[in-house]
């Protein structure tokens, strides 16, 4: 088995495959029914949430797009905060559906500061939403969502977030910060295969949905909450999927969230200290490295393209690489879900015989 160490798909503990082998039921039956009771419930402890919490099957970008087409109409005005490649495709769903977008945007590797955000809501007044994502998994940064919350909530905007890098990994208080939908999906830290996403859907994300008018079809969170009040999705849904998360989700409840947080908490730091010990840099402004994927900047005549090939090739180990204008110039390390010290060990291992063959001087 290669050593998956890419910000998802992640690798799937045994029973989680297990689950995901069972018979097939009808979807419109009690035992679905009660399946999608259980997800839905484990979901909220995890989220943190009084919120409805929808689960519809699509990989997580469905979610995003979900996210804004039930909310608002052509022509709404949307404040976009991006730190990477998810944050610009959040603010492109929202164009392609006729949101007017006003980009703010920060440096890559860096997080998104306050006060820029508040001074641009002030400035325009007729912004309905904000687009943030949590953790931004191109660049390896987690973003200080609380303070941002407070300025969006306080100036009384809906917030819209991307945490589908994040949910189930890093602490996300999705009803204590206000979010008012808050996005993640099941390949990711959840240690399920690709295939869900889920989403909070706050009383004021309700209220907003009433009166949005962008066009939704497949993606309708009013028939998707009317068909979950009697167990069922509008459409047939990924059902092993819904298999596999019933048991991961099972197993996340019995280890709690202050040890779920602590075990990613602690193998993001490993990983980091691994890196500088090597002579790397981290891409990441450390103050706001992510717990679930640490970027590395390919210094010193390391060829980061070449370096991913090698530890794929040699050693079986699976690294990210940097997407669009990061390409070549980073890699990454995911370290979500099902994931121990050994893992991240091995990688270091290889790294370091593997490094010099990418051109790596040293520090
Ligand atoms: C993985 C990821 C996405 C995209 O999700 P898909 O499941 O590939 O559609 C979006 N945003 C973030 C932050 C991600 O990590």
């Amino acid at each position: 088995m290669s050593n998956l160490r890419i910000p998802g798909p992640t690798p799937c503990p045994p029973e989680v495959l297990k689950a995901m082998g069972w018979q097939m039921i009808n979807h419109r039956g009690p035992q679905f029914a009660q399946y999608l009771k259980d997800v839905t419930s484990g979901l909220k402890t995890i989220f943190q949430t009084e919120n409805d919490v929808l689960v519809l099957s699509a990989s997580g970008t469905g979610g995003l797009e979900a996210a804004i087409v039930n909310t608002l109409s052509p022509g709404d005005k949307v404040l976009s905060v991006s730190i990477g490649v998810f944050g610009d495709r959040f603010a492109t769903i929202a164009r392609t559906y006729g949101a007017e977008v006003i980009p703010i945007k920060f440096e890559w590797g860096k997080a998104a500061e306050v006060a820029p955000i508040e001074d641009a809501l002030k400035a325009d007044p007729d912004i309905k939403a904000v687009l943030v994502t949590h953790n931004e998994t191109s660049t390896g940064v987690t973003n200080d969502l609380e303070p941002i919350a407070r300025v969006v909530k306080g100036a009384g905007k809906l917030l819209l977030v991307d945490a589908i890098s994040s949910m189930g990994s890093i602490n996300l208080p999705v009803d204590n910060w206000g979010l008012d939908v808050t996005v993640t999906g099941s390949q990711k830290g959840w240690m399920v295969p690709p295939g869900l996403t889920m989403l909070s859907v706050s009383p004021e994300a309700w209220k907003a949905n009433r009166e949005a008018k962008m066009p939704r079809f497949y993606f309708d969170f009013e028939k998707a909450k009317k068909y979950a009040e009697k167990g069922q999705t509008p459409w047939t849904p990924t059902v092993s999927v819904v298999y596999g998360l019933s048991v991961a989700l099972k197993g996340l409840l019995e280890e709690g969230l202050e040890n779920i947080f602590a075990r990613h908490h602690k193998l993001a730091e490993m990983t980091r200290e691994n890196v500088k010990s090597m002579g790397l840099k981290l891409f990441a402004d450390e103050k706001y490295a992510s717990d679930t994927v640490t970027s590395v900047a390919a210094t010193n005549g390391l060829d980061g393209k070449l370096l991913t090939k090698i530890m794929r090739e040699e050693y079986d180990i699976v690294l990210g690489g940097g997407q669009m204008s990061l390409e070549g110039k980073i890699f990454r390390i995911g370290h979500l879900g099902w994931v121990e010290e050994e893992d991240i060990r091995a990688v270091f291992i290889a790294l370091k015989e593997a490094l010099p063959k990418a051109g790596f001087k040293g520090a």
